[in-house]
This record gives C-alpha cells, sequence and structure tokens, in this order.
C-alpha cells in the first residue's frame, strides 16, 4: 500500500487544483524563436490535465524549466504553453507570475476546465530554497494539490514538497506508475535481477551500487563509469574518463563477496582523440594503450551483457554504455536496447539518455516500464526518502 493518496481516491470535481507538474522540456533557440525541442514531457503530463478537466476542475499548472538564475527570459513557459495548448486542444492561460495578484486575478475568474499556466517556478527566489511564504502563497485560493513530477521529487522545492504543507495534497497518476515500478525492482523483483548501469560518471551511481549489489543477481556496468572500475583492478585505461578519488572506494566494492556479481565489459572501443570523426577501434581491456580513450564497449561485451539481460527476469537499465550520440560510438548503447526487444520480464529503463536509445530503437512499447526520471529514480531505489513523496504522507 502507497504510503499517500492518489488523485482517483479524492473528489476533485470542481476543485481548484494546482498540479505540479515535470513540462520542463527541452528548448530550440533559433532566429524564429524559442520552441520546444521534444514534447516527451508535456504528452506525458496530458492524462492527468485531461482527467482533471473531465471532473471540471480548474487546472493551475506549475512547473520549473531549465536552471535559470532568477527571471530570465529564455527560460519562459511560454514555448511550452503554445505546445501543450496544441496537444491538448484546449486553451491555456499564460500567466507570467508564479505568485502574485494575476494569478488570484485569472483563479477567481477561472471556470471548470480552464488550464493556467504559471511561469517558471524557478523564477521567483523562494521556489529553490524552499521559502515557506512562497509556499504558503502558492496554496492560496486552492483546493488540492496534485504532485505528478516525479523526476523532481527528490528536491526540497516550494513547488514540490512546500506547498503541501499547506493544502490536502495527492500523488498524480504518473507519480503513483513510478512509485509502483520502482516498488517492484526494490521489494520483490523477478528473478534473476539484473542492474546495467552507464553514463559518465560513477560518482552519480556510486550509492545505487552499494544499495543494489546486494540484491541483485547481476550488475552490469559500461559507459564511462566503467573505467574507474576497470582502473581499480589494475588495467591501464589510457585517456578515459576516469574519478581518480573513487578508485580505491571501488576497488573495495570489487573485492567484497558481492563483488562477484559485477560485470564489466571484456573489450573496448577506443579512439584517439574525443571527436564525431575519429576512427573507432576495438582492443581488449587489457590492451588499451595510454595515448586513447575509450568511448565504447566493445562488440564481444555487447553480446554478452545482452545474453544477462535477456536471461534475466527483471531489469533495470539507466545510462548509455559510451558516446552514443556519435554513430560510431553508439553500437554498445544499441545492443543494450535491443536486448528488451520481445523481452518476457519485467523491465525499467530511467534517465535521459536510456529513454532516448529506447525512443530511437522505437521499442518503447516493449519496456515494461520508462521512466521520466533519473536522479529522482536512483534515489528512490537507493532507499533514500524523497521530500516531494514524503510531503504528500501527512494527507493520507
Ligand atoms: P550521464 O549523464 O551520467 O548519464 O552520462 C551520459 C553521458 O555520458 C552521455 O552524454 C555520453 O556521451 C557520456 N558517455 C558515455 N560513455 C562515455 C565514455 N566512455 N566516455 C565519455 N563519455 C561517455
Amino acid at each position: 500500500m502507497l504510503p499517500f493518496k492518489k488523485l482517483s481516491e479524492v473528489d476533485y470535481r470542481g476543485a481548484r487544483v494546482l498540479l505540479r507538474a515535470d513540462l520542463n522540456a527541452p528548448l530550440n533557440h533559433s532566429e524564429e524563436g524559442v520552441r520546444v525541442a521534444n514534447d516527451f514531457r508535456i504528452v506525458a503530463a496530458l492524462p492527468t490535465i485531461h482527467m482533471l478537466r473531465d471532473g471540471g476542475a480548474v487546472v493551475v499548472l506549475a512547473s520549473h524549466l531549465g536552471r535559470p538564475k532568477g527571471r530570465e527570459e529564455t527560460f519562459s513557459m511560454r514555448p511550452v504553453a503554445d505546445r501543450l495548448a496544441e496537444l491538448g486542444g484546449f486553451e491555456v492561460q499564460q500567466i507570467s507570475e508564479v505568485v502574485g495578484p494575476q494569478v488570484d486575478a485569472a483563479l477567481a475568474l477561472a471556470q471548470g476546465g480552464d488550464v493556467l499556466l504559471l511561469e517558471n517556478t524557478r523564477f521567483h527566489p523562494g521556489e529553490t530554497r524552499n521559502d515557506p511564504q512562497l509556499a504558503e502563497d502558492m496554496a492560496k485560493g486552492i483546493d488540492l494539490f496534485v504532485f505528478d513530477a516525479f523526476g523532481s521529487a527528490h528536491r526540497s522545492h516550494a513547488s514540490i514538497s512546500g506547498v503541501a504543507q499547506h493544502v490536502p495534497s495527492v500523488a498524480g497518476p504518473l507519480v503513483v506508475a513510478e512509485v509502483e515500478a520502482f516498488g517492484t525492482l526494490i521489494s520483490d523483483p523477478p528473478r534473476p535481477f539484473t542492474v546495467v548501469l552507464g553514463g559518465a560518471k560513477v560518482s552519480d551511481k556510486l550509492g545505487v551500487i552499494k544499495a543494489l549489489l546486494p540484491k541483485v543477481d547481476m550488475m552490469v556496468i559500461g559507459g564511462g563509469m566503467c573505467f574507474t572500475l576497470l582502473s581499480a583492478e589494475g588495467f591501464e585505461i589510457g585517456k578515459s574518463l576516469v574519478e581518480p578519488d573513487l578508485v580505491h572506494e571501488v576497488r573495495e566494492i570489487l573485492s567484497s563477496a558481492d563483488g562477484d556479481r559485477i560485470l564489466l565489459p571484456t573489450d573496448i572501443t577506443v579512439t584517439e582523440r574525443f571527436s564525431e570523426d575519429a576512427t573507432p577501434i576495438v582492443v581488449r581491456k587489457n590492451a588499451i594503450e595510454s595515448d586513447v580513450m575509450g568511448l565504447d564497449i566493445g562488440p564481444e561485451s555487447a553480446k554478452n551483457f545482452a545474453k544477462v539481460i535477456r536471461g534475466s527476469g527483471s531489469v533495470f537499465w539507466n545510462g548509455p554504455m559510451g558516446v552514443f550520440e556519435w554513430e560510431s560510438f553508439r553500437a554498445g548503447t544499441e545492443a543494450i536496447g535491443k536486448a528488451f526487444r520481445n523481452h518476457a520480464g519485467y523491465t525499467v529503463v530511467g534517465g535521459g539518455d536510456s529513454v532516448a536509445a529506447i525512443s530511437l530503437l522505437r521499442i518503447e512499447d516493449e519496456v515494461s516500464h520508462l521512466s521520466t526520471a533519473g536522479g529522482a529514480g536512483l534515489k528512490l531505489l537507493e532507499g533514500a526518502v524523497l521530500p516531494g513523496l514524503q510531503a504528500l504522507e501527512r494527507w493520507k
């Protein structure tokens, strides 16, 4: 049983609802103006918005967008409002404030089914420091707070955990789906349970490695982060990415009893310079020369990793196996993605790059759960308390 109430469990007919969604869409700046470059997150938020409108609720949408330092017009929600209206087929009233008289006036006039979009929450200095006054002001005139931005649940910000102190609060359907998916992996993963990790840095994933290693049957590690592990095993890694201050800690993990369950690449695709047109060369992991860098796992490793994935009852994947943005160094990440094709087990993919790889292969429907979240999902798997979820508990 979830420790918080779900939107589907409360009566929101005719209510004035503040919906904290994740509308943090990548933007494209050109001479013609600013446009949404990828509407994945906007599309994901639509069912919740439709659900509320169908119930005759007034929907006040709040989200952050990028990392502005105060009010910076290039991070305005305007392009998001345009795309949302286009996709949703309803009018979106864009408000140029996060809180204040303009919001109050719009709310006073709003009718059931109306959609109001607040300006980027990070335009207000109180957002990231979770200012109690801002949280209270955001709750003004609101009957129900719906938290549906799982990707931000690990942050203690005013529009995430702050508002929930002031008004009855529930979890939206996206949050519920994410928590249930990660809950399955944490408490009862179908065996064998394999975790596949990649991406640039070990430091981002050390917590999850330590927390999950005792629970998994196999932990497969590729990407830039694998070189710190290969270095800890004593291999020459040349000019590959490495976090030297973590080598000692990683060596202890590898030599622990659980360390046997970590599977590292046996071959690496290396090159001489960090460039899209650099020539890829496959070498054994013990033959990396000092003047090259590894930018992908090799074909033998890709085959081995894919075999482990296919034989697993459940799989969690976060992070690319190499510099997948460049075609010459994409094969490893692609092989992992393909291993999810026709997979009969329970599969969860999280993090922007891994989800992008799944979209590239057009196999979104073959994954049990595609998570919008990178960091929040990893934190949940680590067993950390997420402020955005914890704040909902008092209303259970
Ligand atoms: P992360 O944000 O930690 O998930 O890392 C994703 C980034 O790591 C992507 O932009 C990849 O290009 C990059 N990456 C993956 N493998 C490597 C590698 N072997 N060397 C350098 N960068 C890498």
